[in-house]
């Protein structure tokens, strides 16, 4: 997750996101963290900060969940390893596969498949998408529509369906069949006097018409996170999905929904799917899913997918896909225990008791001259800087406006996400009251360092 990483106006040791592209750089010393402690982790030299993006949006039970050690502690004692192929697999993984399948309810799933991370999912995604359609007879349909500013992943198809320059830049993405359709963000794209209501409309209708030129018959699937994460937290208008889903649906086209970052509590429902009322035909999943202990990622597969996949199988042969590592016991068994305690602790409503804290506290900040948009849902949230509240009056990059305010965070023992003058987090899902009064307190403080330096 190194999308729109922009390292413009870090300066030497004030930077604070040294790596881009996980190439570390030489020029800087590293952030090097050894240890951590529910929503806090440690440096080199025993500093604490409070982690506020729970590692990469992923470490939701925070940073020292014995069950999880134990859990993984026991599967590396009793079959550390044993693969999925073939018809073999290993109950962790069985049990896991079940279990996701009950759990999501926004529409039935009727298969798992296992993967290591987000970025294979949806790799895993789009050959899914196009075995069906083959096995369907249609081999012309085949491209994908993702939106701008979305994240889907690093590999060479997942960054080609992300939608941030950064990720095709020099790489020659994305590839021919990927195409981008708009950004559903109000603040930034709404026109002169158009509602939310009216701006999802017009968001429809020009995804309707890029269906049309390229021609209906040629689209494969429409793939989205319920909130873009990486691409800035961006939560659509309410009836945003509905529309999308309606054009979808009236040309055969596929819905993905990618919520990577979205389940197992962060919005205040299990799934982000359950937030917006998506139905999707298929659902990418990592990060929470392990808690982030062990590398997991999972695709489920509607019935209406998996049974032309499987009724043609003899005719087109097997689908031939999988990882040595898919369906890994230790992070199957790691998976199934933080579901268990996502369930148990009822994570969903601690979700949902903890959030107003944490977004009408932050919100509180709004008025600050240097804020454009403070936004988020749930356990996300994004700062925007900006000029005079507006979208179109973004500071000069060199200031590094985002970078200071991340820099004084850092300095006063708080870890943010930094993206250009954005600003994201989104805390473990067991972060505290006393932990959001803290969180609260250092943003005042890097906020106020932020505008006297601003007004410099
Ligand atoms: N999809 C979304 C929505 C993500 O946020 C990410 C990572 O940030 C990915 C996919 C890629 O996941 P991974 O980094 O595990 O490959």
């Amino acid at each position: 997750d190194i999308s729109g990483t922009d390292n413009k106006g870090f300066k030497g040791h004030d930077m604070l996101a040294p790596f881009t592209a996980g190439w570390q750089s030489t020029d800087v010393d590293p952030l090097i963290i050894e240890k951590s402690e529910g929503s806090h982790v440690y440096d080199m030299q025993g500093r604490k900060y409070l982690d506020t993006l729970a590692g990469l949006w992923c470490t939701a039970l925070g940073g020292n969940e014995p069950r999880l050690v134990d859990a993984a502690t026991k599967q590396l004692n009793t079959l550390p390893f044993y693969h999925s192929f073939w018809n073999r697999t290993t109950k962790p993984s069985l049990d896991l596969a079940k279990e996701l399948l009950d759990m999501f309810t926004a529409k039935k799933m009727a298969k798992a498949f296992f993967t290591n991370s987000g970025s294979e999912a949806n790799d895993t995604q789009v050959k899914l998408v196009w075995y069906y359609n083959n096995a369907l007879g249609r081999p012309n349909k085949k491209k994908f529509i993702a939106r701008a500013k979305a994240y889907h992943g690093s590999t060479l198809i997942s960054a080609s369906l992300t939608g941030l320059p950064a990720l095709h830049q020099n790489f020659d993405l994305p590839a021919p069949f990927v195409l981008h359709t708009d950004c559903p963000h109000y603040w930034r794209y709404h026109l002169p006097g158009e509602t939310e209501e009216e701006f999802s409309t017009r968001l429809a209708k020009n995804l309707e018409d890029l269906i049309l030129k390229e021609g209906p018959e040629t689209i494969a699937a429409f793939i989205a996170e319920p909130v873009m994460g990486a691409g800035g937290v961006i939560p659509p208008p309410a009836t945003y999905f509905d529309k999308i889903q309606a054009v979808v649906k009236k040309y055969d086209i596929l819905f993905i929904a990618d919520e990577v970052i979205c389940a197992f509590g962060r919005l205040g429902t299990m799934f982000g799917s359950d937030m917006y009322n998506i139905k999707p035909d298929l659902v990418s999943l990592a990060k929470a899913l392990s808690s982030a202990y062990m590398p997991i990622g999972a695709v489920l597969v509607s019935p209406e997918v998996s049974d032309v996949i499987h009724s043609q199988s003899n005719k087109l042969g097997s689908f031939s896909h999988g990882f040595t590592y898919s369906g890994h016991p230790v992070a199957c068994a790691v998976a199934l225990e933080a579901i268990k305690i996502y369930k148990e602790r009822n994570m969903v409503e601690r979700v949902n008791t903890i959030s107003p804290k944490f977004q009408e506290g932050l919100k509180e900040f709004s008025d600050s001259p240097i804020i454009g948009e403070i936004r988020g849902i749930g356990l996300i949230l994004a700062t925007e800087f900006a000029n005079n509240k507006s979208p179109n009056d973004p500071f000069p990059p060199e200031w590094g406006v985002g970078a200071y305010f991340g820099a004084q965070c850092q300095k006063n023992g708080m870890l943010v996400r930094v993206a250009g003058d954005t600003i994201m987090m989104s805390p473990p899902f067991v972060v505290t009251p006393e932990e959001l009064d803290e969180l609260i307190s250092i943003y005042g403080k890097a906020l106020r360092e932020t505008e006297k330096r601003v007004e410099e």
